[in-house]
């Protein structure tokens, strides 16, 4: 589990970010998931999966979309502590990522690959094929997405769809219609604002 984490903690200062430095150890047999809204250099949404001890994480710099026509580039950057699941607020200037993260949406995820392949791939096998499939039941997703891995190599370039079923939705737009987070109801200059009166 260290050696998972070693890239995450490199590029981190915990003296000066207040984000986890991934002391928590495994939740349980619950799958979650989480997808941060990440305003740093260019907005963002940081999709991860709990995977095993950490959080497999994508970059998507449109976020998940609900309609099964659009085909979102996601791109891999490095686990995360599973602790991260529940960050929000303010990285600090100067930082690895600095600016504002909201939790703009999490829930819990299955595996449909284990449930339909003749295989029944793990998720560590889905993510080393380049090819996962998951049910989210979000606040604000739901339903089957896939993640295509279409290039390799560090910071591997995947495209995540919205797989067709019952809660796909061509018009429904929630980046726009639902920008706020999920845990404490605040945007993303809420978040900034109350953060920077703490300090
Ligand atoms: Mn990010």
């Amino acid at each position: 589990m260290q050696d998972k984490l070693e890239t995450y903690r490199r590029k981190r200062d915990f003296r000066k970010t207040r984000e986890p430095a991934g002391e928590q150890a495994k939740s349980g047999d619950s799958r979650r998931f989480v997808i941060q809204k990440h305003d740093a250099s260019r907005l963002h949404y940081d999709f991860r999966l709990e995977i095993d001890d950490v959080l497999a994480s994508w970059a998507v710099p449109k976020g998940l979309s609900t309609d099964p026509r659009d085909k979102r580039l996601a791109i891999q950057t490095e686990d995360h502590p599973l602790d991260y699941i529940d960050f929000e607020g303010v990285i600090p200037e100067g930082e690895y990522g600095a600016g504002t993260v909201l939790v703009w949406d999490t829930g819990t995820y299955e595996n449909l690959r284990a449930r339909k392949d003749e295989q029944r791939k793990g998720m560590q096998e889905a993510l080393a094929d380049g090819l996962i499939e998951v049910w989210l039941e979000g606040e604000k997703l739901q339903g089957g997405y896939a993640l295509k891995r279409i290039e390799g190599g560090k910071k591997a370039r995947w495209l995540a769809i919205k797989m067709n079923d019952e809660h796909a939705d061509a018009r429904r737009r929630p980046t726009s219609t639902q920008p706020a987070s999920v845990k404490t109801g605040r945007d993303l200059d809420d978040v900034a604002a109350q953060e920077s009166a703490h300090e």
